[in-house]
């Protein structure tokens, strides 16, 4: 397979009147091409902050302070802002939870459609409308032509979010980052959209990094996926290894917290206690254990590093050294 996107040793920090939070504390991962990887995390893991610095769409105070970002064979972190601005929407598709806050209320679905190709591929006027109209009945909104003359407030959520999935494909950029795409819709929506980005990944030859808090929402599209913890990648492998052979902690806390599809309605999810760590002082050890039930001395002062526990799987708990004692997971085998 050939490599889309390598990130090596990624370390992005925010500078507040506090001080440093260390957002990203050393992220290594890959992504080939024609690929589907999640990125799981609950909110302040750095699952954003990863995928915004590929982007290097940070806030004016956040900055990445180490590492490389190699995507199609250069090196991100160098570009000018001028070559990053080529790479966005052309290259890299995005896009966001809150379909309503990123398209534009006062212009036409079809002007917000046409402007990345009238912009990066300075495709004539008819020919850009002709492929706006051909992306959104691609993405199932029917009666195109009609749809396109009109604004983002005659669209339902799901719809909306069915243009920005378009939006982000017109220009068939190599990578498509998803960030929450679903979370702000309800459950059947949620589930056509998913079904939407399954199907366009076998279409249009895009690899996807799909982010989210739920691995409930990366379990059918993503072949691989990421947990982050902390700023961390605390565990990584192919889709079943993560639910069928967790081999962290933190990794079983969140499939509990999974709804069975099946017994939706009866079954309590059941939240991990406590809280994050705070990475303005991120511990010396490993940032789960003031949560973890399975906490040993060692985890309080020395961070795991990330232990090969198969083929493409790793993670990084102590648990997996060979000296560690023996400890049956809680779950697995789910659906
Ligand atoms: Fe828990 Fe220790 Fe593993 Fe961290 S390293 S997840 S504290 S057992
Ligand atoms: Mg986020």
């Amino acid at each position: 397979m050939e490599r889309l996107l390598e990130i090596k040793n990624l370390k992005t920090s925010f500078f507040t009147h506090v001080g440093e939070v260390k957002a990203v504390r050393g992220v290594s991962f890959h992504l080939d091409k024609g690929e589907a990887l999640g990125i799981v995390g609950e909110s302040g893991s750095g699952k954003s902050i990863t995928m915004m610095s590929v982007m290097r769409l940070l806030a004016d105070n956040g900055k990445i302070v180490d590492g490389e970002i190699w995507f199609n064979g250069r090196d991100l972190v160098k570009l000018s802002e001028n070559e990053m601005q080529k790479i966005r929407g052309n290259e890299i598709g995005m896009i966001f939870q809150d379909p309503m806050t990123s398209l534009n209320p006062v212009l036409t679905i079809g002007d917000q459609l046409t402007e990345p190709l009238l912009k990066h591929k300075k495709m004539p006027k008819d020919k850009a409308i002709e492929r706006a109209i051909e992306m959104l009945r691609l993405v199932g909104i029917p009666s195109p032509e009609k749809r396109i003359k009109q604004y983002p407030h005659e669209f339902s959520g799901g719809m909306r979010q069915r243009v920005m999935i378009a939006m982000a494909l017109i220009n068939e950029p190599k990578l498509l980052i998803a960030d929450e795409p679903t979370t702000a819709l309800d459950v059947t929506i949620q589930a056509q959209i998913l079904e939407l980005m399954k199907e366009l990944k076998q279409k249009i030859n895009t690899s996807i990094i799909l982010i989210t808090h739920d691995l409930g929402v990366v379990a059918d599209v993503c072949n691989r996926i990421n947990v982050m913890y902390g700023g961390l990648i605390v565990e990584t492998g192919r889709t079943t290894d993560i639910f069928y052979n967790p081999k962290h902690p933190y990794t079983w806390g969140r499939l509990r917290s999974v709804p069975n599809p099946k017994t939706l309605v009866k079954e309590r999810l059941k939240p991990i206690d406590g809280q994050p760590p705070d990475l303005l002082k991120p511990p010396a050890g490993c940032p789960f254990a003031p949560r973890c039930d399975y906490a040993m001395r060692v985890c309080m002062t020395h961070m795991p590093p990330l232990f090969e526990v198969g083929e493409q799987h790793k993670a990084a708990c102590w648990l997996n050294h060979p000296d560690a004692p023996k400890v049956e997971a809680p779950v697995g085998r789910r659906h």
